[in-house]
């Protein structure tokens, strides 16, 4: 039936009345047809917006073009922010019959906005025309294979809440993030009805990562067949799958796409 997100608890950046919204499970696409995905524009108007926490906006867009769409958790979108500028989000959900698909942004910026992503999510307005990617294949969680740790960070909450749309939903898995406010990080987790979530604050040398290994290890030893879904910053990644590499986890038990990397811009 209908997904609610609990949008009353959400502080509001601007109101209007929350269209309800369901999910729709789709089938596989292969490369030709994301690359034909790509290039498809579908116009949209922002119809609500929430500020969970402060570096994160909860946009919901709504339109003609999003109807009948087929969607699958873990698929991506691309916003068109002008010329051939554009940045990748993941749906939460997509209600093809009222048209409706939300994401989840956070907003990286240290002083101020000025990356074409963040600077749209921090300034966008109910009302706003935008147009966006039909989905496209990233991490597929439609069938995941249980237990599985899902690791990320403040750019994969969006993945993370996708989740609840497949058919075990959150059932056995264990998540944790790495994040630089955890205080933030569980305000949205909370807005968004996520509690069980272990949030480690990041640390500049990257120590905090130990933390991180720990739980996977934990996790290793209670089950071999543990999978694995990695996203967000890929150096942390990266470290990720040299530890799990090392305790012999073959290559399908892990599933991962780097969400960002410093000095490069709109990965995808
Ligand atoms: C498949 C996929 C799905 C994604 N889903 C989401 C999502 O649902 N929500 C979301 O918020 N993001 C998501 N992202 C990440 C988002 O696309 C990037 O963070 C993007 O770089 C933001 O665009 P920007 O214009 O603000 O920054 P860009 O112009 O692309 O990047 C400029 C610089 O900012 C820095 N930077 C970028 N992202 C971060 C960050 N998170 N933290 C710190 N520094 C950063 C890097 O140094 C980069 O060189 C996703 C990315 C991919 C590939």
């Amino acid at each position: 039936m209908i997904l609610l997100l609990p949008r009353l608890l959400l502080p509001r950046a601007v109101h209007s009345p929350p269209p309800s919204v369901d999910t729709v499970e789709s089938r596989p696409v292969g490369a030709f047809k994301n690359a034909l995905l790509k290039l498809k524009t579908l116009p949209a108007t922002v119809v609500d917006i929430h500020q969970p926490a402060e570096r994160f906006r909860l946009i919901t867009l709504e339109g003609e073009a999003l109807k009948k769409v087929q969607w699958r958790p873990g698929q991506k979108i691309q916003m068109r922010l002008g010329g051939f500028t554009a940045r990748t989000y993941t749906p939460i959900l997509w209600d093809a019959t009222e048209g409706v698909t939300q994401i989840l942004t956070y907003l990286h910026y240290q002083m101020v906005a000025t990356t074409p992503g963040t600077l749209w999510a921090h300034g966008v307005g109910i009302g706003d025309r935008c147009s966006l990617s039909a989905p496209r294949e990233s991490l597929n969680l439609s069938a995941l294979p249980r237990p599985t740790v899902f690791f990320g960070d403040e750019t994969s909450i969006g993945l993370a809440r996708a989740l609840k749309a497949t058919a075990r939903g959150f059932d056995d898995m264990t998540f944790v993030l790495e994040v630089t406010s955890p205080a933030e990080a569980r305000k949205v987790l909370d807005a968004l009805n996520m509690p069980n979530i272990s949030l480690v604050a990041r640390t500049r040398d990257d120590a905090h990562l130990s933390r991180v290994e720990e739980i996977l290890q934990q996790s290793l030893e209670s089950s071999a067949t543990t999978q694995f879904v990695m996203s967000g910053k890929a150096r942390s990644i990266q470290r990720l799958t040299q530890f799990l590499r090392a305790r012999n986890v073959p290559a399908s038990q892990l599933n991962s796409r780097a969400y960002w990397t410093p000095g490069k811009t709109g990965l995808d």
